[in-house]
């Protein structure tokens, strides 16, 4: 990837000439069914510039527990884009029915009027969940009928096609803008994408310049995605079967509330029953013999697996975790 980014052929992209943004650029629209896609240099700034497109301040977001766009943003989206947002469901998933009950109708003396909907898949937050083809669908068709607009936050999409078998193209189908990051499981230093209609890209481009986020010789960057798409995403089950095998380690272990049906992609996610143990400590006495992983809340625990640690690794890690669990 450093070889690749080293020889890309590079221009000036804010003028459009960059060859490798540009091909990149077309690779992934057409990777996701979409005409036109936008590179960006982070996850965060395509959810918020898709979130400027589609709405306007003082707009109603419908969209699940615990979502990236409301918990790991800073609050961005009502500093940039004056939204409020509702959220709907549970575990980071919904259904059409939520969406009809969270829809506020608009003109309403009262109401802010609710013009979007953002799905997120796989889930963070709810440990790389998958979101059930069928309910996104069934969501889109709802969203239609209320005339809201809708967003796909996919910064781990590449992961949903991985662990279903669908294309990204399905996947994509129906949302007027999604996101992706080329920086998650495929291993870039830096980049996501955001595709749609050609109408939403040109205005998103206006956006990411507002936002600061136009940049120069970015074919650099582009390049590390071209490597990436080429070589890592035909991977990325390798992570998803790898958590699997750290979930049957710490499946199991007492005073936990895990299931291990809940490993769908490449994230554990579990939490500490008992209150004299924290998710800190936890960390703290895995980091010791060599095992990161991340604290989520007080009690809840988030383990990532990616294309730095091998099979071998990932049943040490669970070894490893399922001892501090059980020796508690
Ligand atoms: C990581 C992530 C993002 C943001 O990506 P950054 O590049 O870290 O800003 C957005 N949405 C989801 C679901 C993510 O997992």
């Amino acid at each position: 990837m450093r070889a690749a980014m080293a020889s890309a052929s590079v221009g000036d992209d804010q003028y459009g000439e960059d060859p490798s943004v540009n091909s990149l650029q077309e690779r992934v629209a057409s990777l996701l069914g979409k005409e036109k896609a936008l590179f960006f240099p982070s996850g965060t700034m395509t959810n918020q510039t898709a979130l400027n497109v589609l709405t306007r301040p003082g707009d109603d977001v419908l969209i699940g527990d615990e979502a990236h766009l409301v918990w790991h943003e800073t609050g961005a989206g009502a500093m940039n884009s004056g939204v409020q947002f509702t959220v709907i469901g549970e575990g980071g998933l919904f259904t059409a029915d939520d969406v009809v009950e969270g829809c506020k109708v608009r003109d309403h003396i009262v109401f802010p009027p609710t013009t979007l909907v953002v799905v997120e898949n796989t889930h963070n937050r709810a440990g790389g969940a998958v979101f059930p083809q069928t309910d996104v669908e069934k969501v889109l068709s709802a969203a239609r009928a209320l005339k809201l607009a809708a967003y796909l936050d996919g910064a781990r999409l590449f992961n949903t096609a991985a662990a279903t078998g669908q294309t990204l193209q399905a996947l994509a189908a129906g949302f007027d803008l999604v996101g992706v990051s080329l920086s998650k499981g495929l291993g870039c230093p830096v980049g996501s994408m955001l595709a749609g209609s050609s109408d939403a890209i040109r205005a998103a481009v206006r956006v990411r310049r507002r936002f600061g986020g136009a940049m120069r010789q970015a074919g650099i960057l582009a390049a590390a995605a071209h490597y990436a798409l080429d070589h890592n995403l035909n991977r990325l089950s390798e992570d998803h079967e790898n958590a699997r095998r750290i979930g049957e380690h710490i499946n199991g272990a007492p005073r936990i509330r895990f299931d291990l049906s809940s490993v769908q992609t490449n994230m554990v996610l579990f939490h500490l029953e008992a209150r004299d143990n924290s998710a800190e400590a936890v960390a703290a006495k895995a980091r010791e013999q060599g095992v990161l992983v991340a604290p989520f809340g007080p009690r809840t625990i988030r383990i990532a697996t990616h294309l730095n640690v091998d099979r071998q690794q990932c049943e040490r890690a669970g070894e490893i975790l399922s001892k501090i669990l059980r020796s508690w």
